[in-house]
């Protein structure tokens, strides 16, 4: 199985290039710069990539939503882009509440078959929370479960929503939890589940890591319930800094921006979703309408997912150097953070601040 994604200090040696390249010499990747914030925040990593002279060429795509034969899609342009592409970076969009509106986050995940998402989440030198050296990779799973969008009313005042665990959607996410552990050097996986209860899907779920583990001896594996998990990742989390946790969808989104409370919130924290062929990259952050239009938003977790996807290409080089930017930037002083980070800066002063450290 390649190995195809990496964070800050990670070891790479295991991720194979992915990419395709261009008459240019560069890479063109396809951009869906979203909905709200989505427009700021890209226009930020636009101007950082071009400052740091990273070879790449973005392909923005519209991905607005399209009715074909009754059913929502995105547009077949935005959908060769991305096969033709392979590697995608992505700002929030937003899903209306309520009937009938197909989340396109999710139809995105399922048109490209992106099976897992990973979370790393680590503290931010120079910017203090009540935590020190938050450090842990949460995958998701990132197809099924109780998103698997199957519900529909019985009788009136009465819903069902079906929560679907399949043993090959499982058996994809968790294998690859295990190679990603083994690729960075943290060879311990955390099964989180609520097998106590969901008897039957988190317990198929269970069992197939269960047997999946017999392939990997070299890799410890441990099994928590969730609540637990919740507990103790809040009391301390640097018990979950030597492994990796693996999780059915709803509590692996529910966690992760748990996770990213404790490093100073969704801000700061990058995703990757993988498939066998494309991975797409994106804050794990939404569009922000509260605050859409106002130069507030902090452009970090964009940026930081669009340096996991530069490692996911083999630019590491080109990573380390705008993580390195941004890093140095949030250390520098309130006056040069957002306000999410308790900052004055807007997301203009902050862009120009990572493009005067690059
Ligand atoms: P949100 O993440 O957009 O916002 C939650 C809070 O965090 C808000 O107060 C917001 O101002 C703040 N925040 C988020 N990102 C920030 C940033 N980069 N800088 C500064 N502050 C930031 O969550 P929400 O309000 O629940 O969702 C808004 C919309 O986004 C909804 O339509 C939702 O469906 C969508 N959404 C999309 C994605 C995605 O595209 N992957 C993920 C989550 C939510």
């Amino acid at each position: 199985v390649p190995l195809r994604t990496a964070f800050r200090n990670y070891a790479t040696s295991v991720a194979k290039f992915n990419g395709v390249k261009n008459a240019n010499g560069k890479y063109t990747v396809t951009l869906i710069e979203g909905d709200g914030i989505g427009i700021e925040i890209s226009e930020a990593v636009k101007q950082i990539y071009s400052a740091a002279n990273v070879p790449v060429d973005w392909e923005p795509v519209d991905v607005t939503p399209i009715l074909v034969n009754g059913k929502t899609t995105i547009p077949q342009a935005a959908i060769e882009s991305v096969n033709k592409n392979l590697v995608a970076l992505k700002g929030p969009l937003a899903t209306p509440v309520g009937k009938g509106h197909v989340s396109l986050n999710l139809t995105l995940r399922r048109t490209f078959n992106l099976f897992a998402n990973v979370r790393p989440c680590k503290s931010i030198v120079g910017y203090e929370t009540p935590y020190e050296n938050v450090n842990t990779v949460l995958i998701r799973e990132n197809t099924e479960g109780e998103y698997s969008g199957i519900e529909h009313t019985i009788v009136p005042g009465v819903v069902q929503s079906i929560k679907l665990i399949t043993r090959k959607a499982s058996e994809r996410v968790i294998r690859y939890a295990f190679e990603y552990a083994r690729s960075i050097n943290k060879p311990h996986i955390l099964v989180v589940h609520k097998a106590s209860i969901m008897k039957l899907s988190d317990g198929l779920f269970v069992k197939v890591a269960e047997d999946l583990a017999k392939e990997y001896p070299d890799v410890k594996v441990s099994f928590e319930i969730l609540d637990n998990t919740s507990l103790k990742l809040c009391t301390d989390p640097s018990d979950y800094k030597d492994l990796v946790m693996v999780m059915p969808n709803l509590y692996g989104d529910i966690m992760s921006d748990l996770s990213s409370g404790l490093i100073g919130g969704l801000g700061l924290t990058p995703s990757g979703n993988m498939g066998d062929n494309v991975s797409i990259f994106e804050a794990v952050h939404g569009s922000a309408p509260d605050i859409a239009g106002k130069g507030l938003a902090n452009p970090t977790a964009l940026l930081l997912s669009s340096c996991m996807m530069l490692r996911h290409m083999s630019l590491n080089e080109y990573a380390d150097k705008i993580e390195g930017a941004v890093l140095k930037t949030i250390a520098s002083g309130p006056e040069n953070r957002t306000k999410d980070l308790k900052g004055s800066a807007s997301t203009s002063h902050f862009t120009e601040q990572v493009i005067s450290h690059l």
